[in-house]
């Protein structure tokens, strides 16, 4: 029988997840849990996984409410106010990698 375990076949490149041109690190969500998530978090020197819960923020439409999809506290606007511009950037290839070994570490 075939081994079908894909050899770390990337889904796609780290993204910042936050408001762009946000002060501090950037943030990707790296796995989601039932009410927590566990982000990426990295910067020019740091490079790290923390959990965090998410953001409380909701729009207020009553009848289809949208939630924000960050963590609390994060820098920015929520990710459902209009005209907010989000994955601001990728991170460079060299951080890539490193991000996929963190990853594969846990
Ligand atoms: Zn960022
Ligand atoms: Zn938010």
């Amino acid at each position: 029988m075939a081994d079908e375990t894909a050899a770390h076949d990337r889904s796609a490149v780290y993204q910042c997840e936050l408001q762009a041109d946000h002060p501090g690190s950037h943030m990707s969500l790296a796995q989601s849990f039932d009410d927590r998530n566990v982000w990426l978090r990295w910067a020019d020197r740091v490079r790290e996984l923390v959990e965090l819960l998410p953001c409380p923020a909701s729009d207020g439409d009553l009848d289809d409410p949208e939630g924000c999809l960050l963590f609390r506290g994060h820098p920015g606007e929520h990710t459902f106010t209009p005209g907010v511009v989000t994955y601001g950037r990728e991170a460079s290839p060299k951080m890539q990698r490193r991000l996929d070994d963190l990853l594969a570490a846990e």
